[in-house]
């Protein structure tokens, strides 16, 4: 098969859909990879990269797009690229077509079969190609959440680790999943108190088993939340609803409540935000401030460790991509209903409930 990774066009997007070694890993396979040229500049691989793992580099997505059986990308494709797509032709990438319509329709309209890395499963009912991207975003909550806090950022002057005779900062993180628990490792080993609240006793209860105690948990009523964030020095939200928007856990009015200059860190920005006066921000212009209190609500924070966040999303697409390649995508989805789980557009048909029951069409 012929596979192609054109270069990401979204603004900001500095990731790219196949690694050096993903490129090697299907050659390997007996496939022919054709990449565009500059397409892992932004994380750090240079086209002599990919020549060394066997792949060829063409000048244009045009291109790539014209000759390649199979399109690996990052992000959703932008109206241009949506234009170069055809009947046949497979795209292997993130859709997110919920809440987007005119990609739908174009998507529809090329003929293409198009597998969204959003909403393939695995065995227990995980998203595993979304989790790659919510440890690094949890991982870094701390970390922009601690320079949010310095004072020349508008914080509070607080250090997350504290110093000896000073005690450390308190962080909440609402939400005990994937980015709950990165984030709480990271601002844990930081030198931080650090409590994760979440709604399904039984995460806490594994996150109380395996870190033993390393940080504290709590049951996210409203009163026990309001309390710790009256409290905290930062505050991550990592909540998520599968398929709904984030609730709305913080008010406006409890801002008054809080420590002059806290930093609250929105994670689930990309969902709505779970704090009232969350709004997106980009890399550009990360933070703002509401009432004395430092928001942070970076909708693509894995864009700022691009080389690390492609590293992992390919670690977790590999498997996926090169079970298409070699068996074509009729074979692999028959083979892993994970897989096909992913499928979202064929032949001019949706074929995605949730986002057909979103955009009113048939599927
Ligand atoms: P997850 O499903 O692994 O975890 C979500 C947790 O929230 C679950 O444990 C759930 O029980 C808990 N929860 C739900 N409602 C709650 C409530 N009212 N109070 C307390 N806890 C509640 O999800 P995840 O992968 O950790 O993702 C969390 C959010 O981060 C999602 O909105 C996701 O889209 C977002 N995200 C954002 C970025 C970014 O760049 N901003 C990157 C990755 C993920």
């Amino acid at each position: 098969m012929k596979i192609g990774c054109p270069k990401e066009i979204k603004p900001q997007e500095f990731r790219v859909g196949l690694t050096p070694n993903a490129a090697r890993e299907a050659v390997s396979h007996g496939h022919e990879v054709i990449v565009e040229t500059g397409a892992g500049a932004g994380s750090g691989f240079t086209d002599a990269d990919y020549v060394a793992a066997g792949a060829h580099i063409l000048d244009t997505a045009d291109e790539i797009f014209a000759i390649c059986d199979m399109i690996v990308k990052v992000k959703e494709p932008q109206a241009v690229e949506r234009k170069m797509l055809r009947e046949g032709q497979l795209l292997f990438t993130y859709l997110h077509l919920a809440p987007d319509p005119e990609q739908t329709k174009d998507l529809l309209a090329s003929g293409c079969t198009a597998i969204a890395y959003e909403t393939v499963t695995d065995d227990r009912g995980g998203l595993p190609l979304l989790a790659p991207m919510s440890e690094v975003a949890g991982k870094l909550a701390p970390q922009v959440g601690a320079w949010t806090l310095q004072k020349a950022n508008g914080g509070r002057g607080v250090l997350l680790g504290g110093v000896p005779g000073v005690g450390p900062a308190k962080v909440v993180i609402i939400g005990g999943g994937v980015v709950g628990t990165h984030a709480a490792r990271i601002a844990s080993g930081m030198g931080a108190d650090v409590t994760v609240l979440d709604m399904n006793l039984g995460r806490l209860r594994y996150l109380d088993d395996a870190f033993r105690g390393e940080f504290n948990t709590s049951y996210a009523s409203k009163g026990n939340t309001a309390e710790l964030v009256q409290t905290a020095d930062m505050v991550v939200g990592a909540v998520l609803i599968p398929g709904a928007a984030a609730p709305k856990l913080v008010s406006r009015e409890q801002l008054s409540t809080m420590k002059p200059g806290a930093a609250l860190v929105d994670v689930a920005i990309d969902q709505g935000g779970c704090f009232e006066t969350s709004k997106p921000t980009t890399h550009a212009d990360p933070i703002y401030e509401v009432d004395g209190i430092m928001h942070y609500c970076v909708a693509n924070m894995p864009g700022a460790v691009a080389r690390t966040s492609t590293i992992a999303l390919g670690n977790a697409t590999m498997p996926f991509m090169l079970a298409l390649a070699d068996k074509g995508w009729k074979q692999a989805c028959a083979d892993d209903p994970n897989l096909l789980n992913g499928l979202n557009v064929h032949a001019g048909q949706l074929t995605y409930y949730a986002v057909g029951k979103a955009l009113g069409i048939d599927v």
